[in-house]
Parts: structure tokens; C-alpha cells; sequence
């Protein structure tokens, strides 16, 4: 979307997304969008109590790596910070890559290796990085993802589109409490 609409900071990167009304999923390229900026914030506000300073934090389906950076930079400013974006498209980790290089912090955080943004099949998870405090998912799944579940922190969270690609899909969030249990609800109708 940086073409259509760009700022050279945030600020004027959202005036000017506020101008074009440009709130939407846009194209990715290879098919994928990246989701629409009040989707992102909605996700992030589910996620809020997650997402603190130290974090370890899972986004599968990272696409153009806008939200994992943003993840990064809450998760960044604690001790232990690990967050993972997974992404099935080579294409986009590639492109995700080269932006995040473009950001002194989070070139940073990619070479101490407390940033990482792979290929592969995010439903799967990470195993290697978990648990995760926070896992959020991009790429809606007909069901949530049991390898998630398995992966999410005591005190975590899971933030999960359900439904058919294309089609009527439900925001799932399911939460693992200090005793290791696991409860879920939904949090709206999502596109
Ligand atoms: N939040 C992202 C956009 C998410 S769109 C951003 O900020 O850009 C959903 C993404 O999930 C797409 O890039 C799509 O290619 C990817 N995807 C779909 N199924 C996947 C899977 N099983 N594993 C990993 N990525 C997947």
C-alpha cells in the first residue's frame, strides 16, 4: 500500500491513509492482502495485555511483516523479546525482510535474533520459540489451529480468524489462564 499511500512518519502515513479512506484490505501481490488498518488495531487492542515490554510473541501469516514490526516494537522495550512471523509465501518473507532491514531497531533486533521473519506453514506454529504470550493469525483457518493452542503461554492469548477463505469468518480469541487452562470466545464477524 506504500505506493498508494505513503507519509515519511507514522503521523502523516495515517493522515494520509484518514484522507484516501483507504481503511480496506489492500493487495499484497501473490494473492494476499494485507489486512485493513482497523483490523490490525482491533487485534492489537485484544492483544494489549500481551503485548508488554519482553514479550514472546507469534504472527502467522505476516505478510508484509507491518504487524509483526509492530509487535516487535511493543514486545522490544523488555528483556527476553522474541517475536516470529511466519508466512507461506517466499515472496512476501523476502520483501518482509527487506523492509524490516530498512528500520534501524528492527535490523537490530534481526541480527541479535530476537525478530524473525520465516517461511512456512503458520498453522503449524513455531515450536521452536514457544510459548508464545501472544499469537496472532493473518490467515483465517476452517478451525482453531490445535498446534496454536499448544503453543500459547500460561496467561496468553490467541487471536484467530475461523471460517471459510473468502467467506463469513468469525474472530476467535482463546485464552490459556495461570493454571494452564484454555477457554474461547468470539469476538465478532470478520471479512
Ligand atoms: N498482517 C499481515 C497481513 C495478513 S494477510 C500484514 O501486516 O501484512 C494473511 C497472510 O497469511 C497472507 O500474506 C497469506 O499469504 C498468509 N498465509 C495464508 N495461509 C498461511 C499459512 N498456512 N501459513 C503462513 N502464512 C499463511
Amino acid at each position: 500500500m506504500s505506493w498508494t499511500c505513503h507519509g515519511s512518519n507514522n503521523t502523516t502515513m495515517v493522515a494520509a491513509l484518514k484522507r484516501a479512506g483507504l481503511d480496506a484490505p489492500q493487495p499484497l501481490g501473490y494473492g494476499a492482502t494485507i489486512s485493513a488498518p482497523h483490523m490490525h488495531a482491533v487485534c492489537l487492542e485484544l492483544l494489549a495485555r500481551q503485548l508488554r515490554p519482553g514479550a514472546r510473541v507469534l504472527d502467522v501469516g505476516s505478510g508484509s511483516g507491518y504487524l509483526t514490526l509492530v509487535f516487535a516494537h511493543l514486545a522490544a522495550r523488555g528483556p527476553g523479546a522474541v517475536v516470529v512471523g511466519v508466512e507461506h509465501i517466499s515472496e512476501l518473507v523476502a520483501s518482509s525482510l527487506a523492509a524490516a532491514r530498512g528500520v534501524p531497531w528492527a535490523a537490530a533486533m534481526l541480527v541479535d535474533g530476537s525478530l524473525q521473519l520465516l517461511q512456512g506453514d503458520g498453522h503449524a506454529g513455531y515450536p521452536a520459540a514457544a510459548p508464545f504470550d501472544a499469537i496472532h493469525v493473518g490467515a483465517a483457518a476452517a478451525a482453531v489451529p490445535p498446534a496454536l493452542m499448544a503453543q500459547l503461554a500460561p496467561g496468553g492469548r490467541l487471536v484467530v480468524p475461523v471460517g471459510p477463505e473468502g467467506g463469513p469468518q468469525q474472530l476467535v480469541v482463546v485464552d490459556r489462564d495461570e493454571r494452564g487452562r484454555l477457554s474461547s470466545r468470539v469476538e465478532m464477524g470478520v471479512m
